[in-house]
């Protein structure tokens, strides 16, 4: 009788471990899917530092008027520029770079310019009224109209900080997956570019934090000529495209956008925090 009982508890025990596991099914894929790769920070047990932050003003008194964020931390390490609101109709990018802009990192240089195009992003237009595409007039000219201007602006920046990395954050409208060609939630790297392994690695770490697989990221290759990519190549940095597709809520392109942004940190050995 008592071995019946026993043997009841512990398969009621079993049942209700069984449901537990059903209800939270996606064991540590759904912690993952929240928490992202944001999980991987860490609290720096390393002896205080101070960290910079500085903001500095470009084409300050035009109607392009924009702030680029430095932040830096005195422990040596990499330099990464990210880029949002090239075009301005790709909330997600711009909004992302917002928050990126007030990170702290714990070694080298994080560099954000949040919003490229402020003429664009106000009129939530991909161009700036009467302005050709920013993303296709680098190198620039800085004694062309405002698109080529701040072109050559985005390239003196590159130039004089030499960051390793330029992450140039924009959105599609439908999904790769979905429709080929749509370039919606894709990495696009430059062919002729040399860390291949740091795209693959940083694509594996995205994807691996995305419970859900439709939602994960694609790599491609090539990016168009004039691109903010091509002209960080150009400057001998390299250059990547971050893609979300606008399918998706708002909510979850941003931190999209966040999390390949430190999870790309995290890959060159920058933690934020
Ligand atoms: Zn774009």
């Amino acid at each position: 009788m008592f071995g019946k009982r026993r043997s009841f508890i512990i398969m009621y025990f079993l049942a209700a471990a069984v449901l537990l596991l059903t209800l939270t099914g996606d064991g540590p894929d759904a912690l993952r899917r929240f928490s992202g790769v944001h999980s991987e920070r860490v609290t720096v047990s390393e002896p205080e530092i101070t960290i910079t932050r500085s903001e500095i003003a470009l084409m300050e008194g035009s109607s392009w008027e924009t702030i680029l964020y430095k932040i830096s931390s005195p422990v040596e390490g990499p330099t990464v520029m990210v880029i949002g609101g090239i075009h301005g109709d790709e909330p997600a990018g711009y909004m992302a770079a917002d928050e990126i802009a007030s990170w702290v990192v714990d070694r080298g240089t994080l560099l954000v310019l949040p919003r490229a195009n402020v003429p664009a992003i106000e009129k939530r237009t991909r161009n700036a009224p009467g302005e050709p595409d920013l993303n296709r007039v680098f190198p620039g000219d800085s004694n062309g109209g405002p698109a080529e201007e701040m072109g050559a602006v985005i390239m003196e920046l590159i130039i004089e900080y030499e960051p390793t990395w330029v992450i140039d954050l924009h959105e599609a409208e439908y999904c790769e997956r979905l429709i080929p060609g749509a370039l919606g939630q894709t990495f696009l790297y430059p062919r002729k570019a040399d860390s291949l392994d740091i795209v693959e690695e940083l694509l594996t770490a995205v994807n691996r934090s995305i419970y859900n697989e439709k939602k994960h990221f694609l790599l491609l290759r090539g990016v168009a000529r004039g691109s903010a990519a091509k002209g960080a190549l150009m400057a001998g940095a390299e250059g990547i495209i971050i893609e979300t597709c606008e399918q998706m809520q708002i909510e979850e392109r941003i931190q999209y956008h966040c999390q390949v942004v430190s999870a790309m940190l995290y890959t060159l050995g920058i933690t934020v925090y």
